[in-house]
């Protein structure tokens, strides 16, 4: 382990050596668990960092009793992570065809923070959206770190410039966009608020991370605007991945 952040009772992050052998595409995620576990717990985690980093970032939950995370929030730097390391995962821009936006809507942005990383992304679409819906004003913060280091980057910090909006909503108190992502585009504030058209399958594309519920309310908002779901096999105009497992 080489760094570890908390940033609220529920969220931190923490930094891990980068296997050598591992390669993944941008958007996939990793089974982690830890050592010296009582039985042996491995969950999903998606990469939160670009390929090319010597390091991988995951961005995590702390859940209370949850049987990896209830271990995994208490690592120090200098611990061990197990990896099974055969990435996996069908938020990746092979499973869309190219279009001009490309929205990313989340309420689980670890995938996005790789995937916001990836000058693809940027060859691929004039302009990335990366929506953040949270409960609480302090669940921005990672987002908001991410987004910020960004126009920094000497690798796409240029390629980026005006190309990328960032758009966090908070569901559970006062904060200046407030509602469910779901809510934002059923009432079409969202596409006023940043000067888009409604959005339709010709220039759209859409990658949907979060809990069940929330990818099923999106996904449904997708096909009703026309956007058919891809896979890694049949790329198409919107893909979606679970968060976690209800
Ligand atoms: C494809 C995929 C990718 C994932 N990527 C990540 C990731 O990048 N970061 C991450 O923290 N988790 C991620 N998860 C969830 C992760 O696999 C674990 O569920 C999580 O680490 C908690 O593990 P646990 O054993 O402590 O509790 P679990 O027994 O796994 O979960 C207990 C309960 O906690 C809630 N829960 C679990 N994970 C979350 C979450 N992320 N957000 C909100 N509620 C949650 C759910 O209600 C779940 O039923 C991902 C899951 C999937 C399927």
């Amino acid at each position: 382990m080489r760094e570890v952040q908390h940033y609220t009772d529920r969220l931190f992050r923490f930094r891990v050596a980068r296997p050598q052998a591992l390669r993944f595409r941008f958007g996939e995620f990793v089974m982690n668990g830890l050592p010296n576990a009582e039985r042996s717990v491995f969950r999903a985690y998606s990469v939160a960092s670009p390929t090319w980093d010597e390091e991988l970032e995951f961005f995590s939950i702390k859940v209370p009793d949850g049987p990896l995370t209830e271990h995994l929030q208490k690592i120090r730097v200098g611990n061990t992570l197990r990896m099974r390391k055969k990435p996996t995962g069908t938020l990746v821009n092979d499973a869309l065809t190219p279009g001009k936006r490309l929205w990313m809507f989340s309420t689980g942005i670890a995938p996005f923070a790789s995937l916001i990383r990836n000058p693809e992304t940027y060859e691929k679409f004039d302009t990335v959206i990366l929506t953040h819906g949270c409960r609480f004003v302090d669940e921005l913060k990672y987002g908001q770190d991410l987004v910020a280091a960004l126009r920094e980057d000497p690798l796409i910090g240029e390629l980026v410039e005006g190309r990328r909006l960032h758009y966090p909503t908070v569901t559970r108190e006062p904060f200046k966009r407030q509602g469910c992502i779901t809510d934002l585009i059923t009432s079409g504030k969202r596409f006023e608020d940043l000067g888009f058209p409604r959005m339709g399958p010709e220039e759209d594309r859409a990658m949907i991370c979060g809990s069940m519920a929330m990818l099923k309310d999106t996904k449904d908002l997708c096909l009703s605007h026309g956007l058919e779901e891809g896979a890694n096999n049949k790329p198409a105009q919107f893909v979606v991945e679970r968060a976690f497992v209800d």
